[in-house]
């Protein structure tokens, strides 16, 4: 039995970020462990679907080893070892017991602490899930960690220049067509939503990204239930020597089941990420929280929140122990993703009226277009296709802007009129937006 004053559970994006709050904090040698079921040290998990695939000059760990991905040091297993913080990889944790504060492996090996964070993110859910016959066929693929995204590359080399059908049209299904694409494969995407990405994208984004991605040479079809991974509901059959599968995730929550609060498919915190137990912290993907700006409880599956959540965490848990405290979590929700030479941003809520605007012309050289959404006389949320890092910032500061405090829209006083010249498109006759 090994005993530790903090463990994190999980060893992805959110266990390399807390831990080196940990570090900024002053933790000493031996009083932290990170315990993952992955062999390797905490990496940014978005690169798997994207440079991890690349044909030439593919990204290797150790080159996106957290915390790369928001600019910070990369933290490699030396960096651990440095700061005393053991790493007990290749470990998969199937029992915790939180009212004696002990974990246990598959191997049977015991670990207790006095705090914990669970950051176990999610899981992939699979074809067999649904009892989709034939779905155990072993070209059929799922991506969640390097092992998956190993297993692909494999794939991708043993069929060159073969036919892959994506299932699932969210930003993990468009960002595989596309480099399956790039690896010259025949790609088929197959989604049952009227247009891709139907949580966040509006039918006037997702045109342009299915027009791209048929200018590309990728066929989607869309609006087919796909009952096995190559057989259509309506009766077509689609030939693959790969099957990727990307319809989504769920949090991993199975080893609290019953012994702590749980809300939206994840676990309940306050604020601070402390969860219903105290001692026990949720961040990340699992962590079901509240978020302050729409003053409700939300669950956030993107890598921005996974960095943020963990930092807040760890400061919140050391403050405690200093008898201070620190700000609530005031968190804006913050998404991107790349395929091709194409990226977007999203900042804030999609939610109440959307406008389009810019060229949303899939052929066009250089697109810039986006969508914002107005609820109660306020932009709420922002999607910025081709922004520079200055346009980027500028939709975040729209999306973040608080109402206008009950004064009327369009009135001067007290207001900064966000005119968006720098964003330079034809966008600017529509998108001219007022924040205090
Ligand atoms: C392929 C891919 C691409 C993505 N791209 C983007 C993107 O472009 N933009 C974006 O915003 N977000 C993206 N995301 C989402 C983002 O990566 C996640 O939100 C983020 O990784 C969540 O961090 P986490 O620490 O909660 O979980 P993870 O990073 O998934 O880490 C969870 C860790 O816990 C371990 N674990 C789980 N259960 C146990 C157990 N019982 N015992 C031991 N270890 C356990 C896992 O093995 C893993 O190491 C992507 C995700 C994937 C899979």
């Amino acid at each position: 039995m090994k005993h530790f004053t903090y463990v994190i559970l999980g060893g992805g994006v959110a266990a390399g970020y807390a831990a080196r709050e940990f570090a900024k904090q002053g933790v000493k040698p031996g009083e932290l462990a990170i315990i993952s079921k992955e062999s390797v040290a905490p990496y940014e998990r978005p690169a798997l679907s994207k440079g991890y695939l690349f044909p030439q000059n593919a990204a290797r760990l150790p080159g996106f080893h957290t915390c790369v991905g928001s600019g910070g040091e990369r933290l490699l297993p030396e960096w651990y070892s440095e700061k005393g913080i053991e790493l007990i990889l290749s470990t998969e944790i199937v029992k915790a017991d939180l009212a004696s504060k002990t974990l246990t492996s598959s191997a049977d090996a015991t670990f207790t602490y006095e705090t914990l964070l669970i950051a176990t993110g999610s899981s992939v859910i699979k074809l067999t899930d649904f009892g989709v016959q034939g779905a155990e066929a072993n070209n059929i693929l799922y991506l969640r960690d390097i092992e998956d995204a190993d297993k692909l590359v494999a794939a991708m080399q043993a069929k060159k220049d073969g036919k892959a059908v994506v299932v699932g049209g969210g930003y993990i299904g468009l960002e595989l067509s596309a480099a399956l694409k790039i690896n010259n494969f025949d790609v088929t995407m197959v989604y049952p939503e009227p247009w891709c990405m139907p949580r966040l994208f509006t039918a006037g984004l997702a045109a342009f990204y299915e027009g791209y991605y048929a200018n590309k040479g990728i066929h989607i079809v869309k609006g087919t239930v796909a009952v096995t991974a190559v057989k259509l509901k309506n009766g077509n059959v689609l030939e693959a020597d790969i099957v990727i599968v990307g319809v989504g995730g769920r949090p991993l929550t199975h080893p609290f089941k019953g012994q702590v609060a749980e809300e939206k498919g994840g676990i309940k915190t306050d604020a601070f990420f402390e969860t219903s137990v105290p001692g026990v912290y949720a961040i990340a993907d699992v962590a079901a929280f509240p978020m302050k700006l729409y003053n409700e409880m939300r669950r956030v599956e993107h890598v921005d929140h996974a960095r943020k959540s963990a930092e807040q965490a760890v400061k919140a848990i050391k403050a405690k122990e200093a008898g201070e405290s620190v700000p609530e979590y005031d968190y804006l929700p913050y998404f991107y993703s790349r395929s091709f030479d194409i990226s977007w941003q999203f900042y804030g809520d999609n939610v109440g009226d959307d406008v389009l605007f810019g060229d949303n012309d899939p052929t066009a050289a250089k697109p810039m277009f986006g969508s914002y959404w107005i609820k109660d006389g306020k932009v709420v949320g922002v999607f910025l296709e081709g922004g520079s890092a200055e346009e980027n910032q500028a939709i975040a500061k729209v999306a973040r802007a608080p109402a206008a405090g009950g004064r009327r829209r369009g009135s001067q006083e007290g207001r900064t009129r966000l005119r968006c010249q720098s964003l330079n498109f034809s966008m600017h006759t529509h998108f001219i937006l007022w924040t205090l």
